[in-house]
């Protein structure tokens, strides 16, 4: 950097070399008179000037004892001309920062800048995060909640709260169709669960953690049935994809951030969020990848990061955010009570299932047809622990899922139910919207079939009735505002099939039955 001839440590101006400016670099030529400073470093009198200019600005937090006065140091420094130096704030920040760093390492976690140093530069901290969420400069999602000093900490679920097995089924009967034996696993786990983090532990007797895996084509209600469960037992849900999670690191979501999402879902109230569920979705894509050289870091490798989570430890997320830098604050979530519920479609699993059956029966007495199975529609509820694991699951993995059950394919009569029947289901959505027109929209039986009909080919299972409704219904949600004398709509298999129209009741006529009706009868 300076080019003073240093062999014998000074730079007493006798010798060939020009002084050049430590912070602009330039010469002495160029730059006029040098500060001569400790450690042969020179500086020019613009740099020395502007430095001490901005730090008299500048309010060190009030960390400065008053004895600094750097604008009379300023003044020594002498006039200026106009020459900037644009580099000198970053470098001086540098050396502040490097100074921070090396003198004082254990400052640099924790506390930055909280702890207001008496005096002196080098503790210096530049960002506060403290300030700066005062400022409101970290928005309001970054922020924890706060628990409130000398409120008792109230436990967030009361075991007298947590409904029975069997009204928590009936409850889910309300929305869901079908799929007794899901429900019903799945009622008994979560009030298991519940129970046993509404209790701490149970003398000495510590009740085991219920997470579950959950096997099931897509469109068939896995994350229906968690997320009506979550509303229900109105705790924090965060439903994750398990395709976006990678190892830390590595692009693509860290696999704490299932964590965050759920942190967020509880409104940063991380003692809410501790007794949430964790809904991670598309299981099947983080399978033991096959014949690969190269490191699995979103299959594998996500499965050994998620066993820590699924068994319960204290983990650090960041707060409003995907991954953890400087400027995120912290919370730390311990994740042992938090229900963990993982789902795919896991296809090609009834291969395996398969093999496996006809092994066992493949020989002597016993010995059956190998195309059985074959015709065997709900193959999969026959799935074992082993299967999973040939499947490509870790064995640490599916050991800390220990409910292991199978949701069916929904067949024509469950789609019809579930267009009609639920709570929500989507015709009521409709006729309340057309009621508002005062009109009456009713399907006839054919019609329903006909739509479930359609959705089975799509093999989306129920996720395909919305599609469809929605186009055939866009026609008559247009239509029927324009004519107030419409009364009643009726959609018969023959306008869902493009085969003829809706059948259409004019509401004056009706009117007009109604009256000659009345009159009859007097
Ligand atoms: P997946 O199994 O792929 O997670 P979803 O749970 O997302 O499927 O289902 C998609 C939609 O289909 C849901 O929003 C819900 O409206 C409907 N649905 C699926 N299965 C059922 C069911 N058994 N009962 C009622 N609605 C269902």
């Amino acid at each position: 950097m300076t080019e003073y001839d240093n062999k014998n440590g000074n730079n007493d101006g006798q010798n060939s070399y020009e002084d050049v400016c430590f912070i602009c670099h330039r010469p002495e030529s160029k730059a006029g008179r040098m500060f001569k400073l400790p450690n042969n470093i020179c500086v020019c009198d613009d740099c020395m000037h502007k430095t001490m200019d901005s730090m008299s600005q500048f309010n060190f937090q009030g960390m400065m004892p008053p004895f600094y006065d750097f604008s009379g140091m300023a003044g020594q420094a002498g006039n200026t001309n106009s020459a900037v130096q644009e580099e000198k704030k970053p470098e001086k920040a540098e050396i502040v920062e490097n100074e921070e760093e090396t003198d004082n390492p254990e400052k640099k976690d924790g506390d930055k800048g909280t702890k207001a140093p008496t005096h002196g530069f080098p503790n210096i901290s530049f960002i506060n995060l403290a300030d700066l969420q005062n400022m409101g400069g970290i928005p309001q999602r970054q922020k924890i909640k706060k628990k409130k000093e000398g409120e008792k900490s109230k436990p967030v679920i009361d075991i007298k709260d947590i409904p029975a097995p069997h009204k928590i089924k009936a409850q889910l009967d309300e929305y869901v169709v079908g799929q007794e034996h899901a429900k019903k696993v799945i009622s008994v786990a979560v009030y298991n669960h519940y129970k046993r983090v509404a209790t701490g532990t149970m003398d000495d007797i510590e009740i085991e953690k219920s997470n579950m895996l959950m096997i099931g084509p897509t469109g068939c209600g896995k994350t229906y049935l968690v997320k009506t469960l979550a509303r229900l037992l109105d705790v924090p849900l965060a439903i994750a994809d398990a395709t976006s999670l990678t190892e830390a690191g590595y692009i693509g979501d860290d696999i704490e951030s299932v964590v965050t999402k759920l942190l967020a879902a509880a409104d940063n109230d991380v003692e809410k969020a501790e007794s949430g569920i964790v809904f991670i979705d598309e299981i099947d894509k983080i399978a033991k990848k096959k014949n690969t050289n190269s490191r699995d870091v979103s299959g594998e490798s996500v499965q050994q990061g998620l066993l820590k989570l699924l068994e319960g430890s204290e983990i650090e997320v960041p707060v409003g955010a995907n991954s953890k830098n400087a400027m995120v604050p912290l919370a730390t979530v311990n994740t042992r009570n938090i229900l963990f519920i993982c789902g795919g479609a896991f296809p090609g699993l009834e291969e395996i299932i398969k093999q496996r059956l006809s092994k066992q029966t493949g020989i002597g007495y016993q010995a059956e047809l190998k195309d059985k199975f074959d015709r065997d529609k709900n193959i999969h509820s026959k799935v074992t622990v082993g299967d999973v694991r040939k499947y490509g699951m870790i064995p640490e993995f599916i050991g800390r899922l220990p409910i292991l059950f199978t949701l069916d394919g929904l067949s024509k009569e469950s789609l019809v139910k579930i267009l009609k029947e639920p709570k929500n289901a989507i015709l009521k959505q409709y006729q309340k919207l057309l009621e508002l027109d005062e009109v009456k929209l009713e399907f006839d039986e054919g019609s329903l079939e006909a739509i479930a009909e359609k959705a089975l080919k799509k093999e989306t299972g129920a996720r395909a009735l919305r599609a469809l409704i929605e186009e055939f219904m866009l026609d008559i949600m247009y239509e029927i505002p324009k004519d107030d004398n419409i009364g009643r709509v009726t959609i018969t298999r023959e306008y869902i099939e493009g085969t003829g129209g809706p059948v259409i009741d004019i509401r004056s006529n009706s009117v007009q039955r109604i009256e000659e009706l009345n009159e009859v009868k007097e």
